[in-house]
């Protein structure tokens, strides 16, 4: 069982019809403890990709993935630009050329993503950000190898739940909200939002 380019690019294009859908209330949960524009800089970016792939779409794997990151690095400003850029730079090396991805391939590429982040970014896990659903999404992925692509990412979708949700009791210590100290107590990470929305749609991808 594999995870095929084509769901790759579905993956992309759903993902740009949720932080569509889900601007607003991305944007609500930066509002608490950021600035307000996560889910504009979301959408923004995941419109811009979307309006790409069809020039990349018979091109292999890591081709997509590379344009991805590229047209999220150029159109999203802030913190999030070049954190989601570098994932999907990242995320391209380990399968340039490939037309279908195993479950080990699609964690490695994972995991090649969330180093890429941690590398930019240097967030360890319960700082409150995004690190930590890409963190609970990894530990159950490499958990659950022997299952299939589809039942592997469903189980991890519930762990990156989880993970999005303990970021409410933290207390920021990377990126803007952790100008708020203690005041970051209580409210829901917009990036570990996001990286669960994305996560998300991998997974409804590969059912199809
Ligand atoms: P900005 O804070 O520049 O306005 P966004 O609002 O788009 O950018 O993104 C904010 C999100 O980025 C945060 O909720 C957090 O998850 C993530 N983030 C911020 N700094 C870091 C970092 N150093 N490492 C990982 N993620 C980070
Ligand atoms: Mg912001
Ligand atoms: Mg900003």
């Amino acid at each position: 069982m594999t995870i095929t380019k084509q769901q790759i690019v579905q993956w992309l294009e759903t993902s740009a019809d949720v932080f569509k859908d889900e601007q607003d209330f991305l944007t609500e949960l930066d509002r608490e403890i950021g600035d307000a524009d996560h889910g504009l800089n979301m959408n923004r970016g995941f419109q811009k990709v979307k309006e790409k792939l069809p020039s990349v779409a018979d091109k292999d794997i890591g081709t997509i993935l590379k344009t991805t990151g590229m047209t999220l690095l150029s159109s999203i400003g802030g913190a999030s630009g070049p954190l989601y850029g570098t994932f999907f730079i990242r995320n391209a090396a380990s399968v340039m050329a490939k037309e279908e991805l195993s479950l080990a391939e699609l964690t490695k590429m994972l995991q090649d993503g969330m180093d890429g982040i941690v590398q930019r970014g240097k967030a360890e896990v319960g700082d409150k950000t995004m690190i930590d659903t890409w963190n609970g999404i990894m530990e159950s992925l490499k958990q659950n190898q022997d299952a299939s692509v589809y039942d592997a990412l469903s189980i991890a979708v519930a762990e990156a739940e989880s993970a999005m949700k303990n970021t409410i009791p933290m207390q920021a210590r990377k990126g803007r909200a952790s100008y708020l100290g203690e005041r970051s107590i209580g409210h829901q990470d917009p990036g570990a939002t996001s990286a669960y929305l994305l996560f998300t749609e991998l997974r409804n991808a590969s059912a199809l």
